[in-house]
C-alpha cells in the first residue's frame, strides 16, 4: 500500500507544514508547524510522529524535515488532487467547487484509479487552476 493512502488528513496538513516551513538550513521547529496548523503542540507533534514512523518525515533536534519519500508522497498528492479537480472541471464544476470536491476523494482514490482517470482525462498537464500537474512518480518506468 502507497504511503499516501494510508495518511489522514491531518498528518497530509502536517507534511505540507514540515514543506512550507522547512528551509534548507534548518528543519520545521515543532511551534511553527503547530501554529500554521491551528493546533496544539502536543497534537501537532502526535501527527508528526505518526509520518515520521512512515518515513515521510526526519526530525533531528526537534526539528523536521521531509525526507525523501515524503516529497514524493506530497507530490503524488498534488497529482491525485489535481487529476480529480481536472475530473471534477469536466463535470462541470467552476474552479472555486473543484478544490473542495476534489479534497473529498484524493486521499481516498488509488494510484491505479488515478492513472485511469489521468488516461480518461487525456492526460491534462494542469489543473483548472492552471497549476501544473506532476507527472506520474510512483510508476515510473513501469510502462
Ligand atoms: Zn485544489
Ligand atoms: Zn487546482
Amino acid at each position: 500500500m502507497e504511503a499516501l493512502e494510508r495518511l489522514t488528513r491531518r498528518q497530509l496538513d502536517v507534511l505540507r507544514a514540515v514543506q512550507a516551513t522547512a528551509t534548507s538550513e534548518r528543519g520545521a521547529p515543532l511551534n511553527s508547524i503547530a501554529m500554521s496548523l491551528s493546533i496544539s503542540a502536543p497534537s501537532a507533534l502526535q501527527h508528526l510522529t505518526a509520518v515520521e514512523e512512515l518515513g515521510l518525515v526526519s526530525r533531528y533536534r526537534g526539528k523536521s524535515r521531509l525526507s525523501a519519500r515524503g516529497e514524493l508522497t506530497l507530490a503524488e498528492y498534488r497529482r491525485h488532487h489535481r487529476i480529480a479537480e481536472s475530473l471534477f472541471g469536466n463535470l462541470g464544476l467552476s474552479p472555486r467547487e473543484v478544490c473542495r470536491a476534489a479534497q473529498e476523494v484524493d486521499l481516498a482514490l488509488s494510484h491505479l484509479t488515478i492513472e485511469r482517470l489521468c488516461d480518461a482525462e487525456g492526460h491534462p498537464s494542469v489543473c483548472p487552476h492552471g497549476e501544473p500537474i506532476p507527472p506520474c512518480s510512483g510508476r515510473r518506468g513501469a510502462g
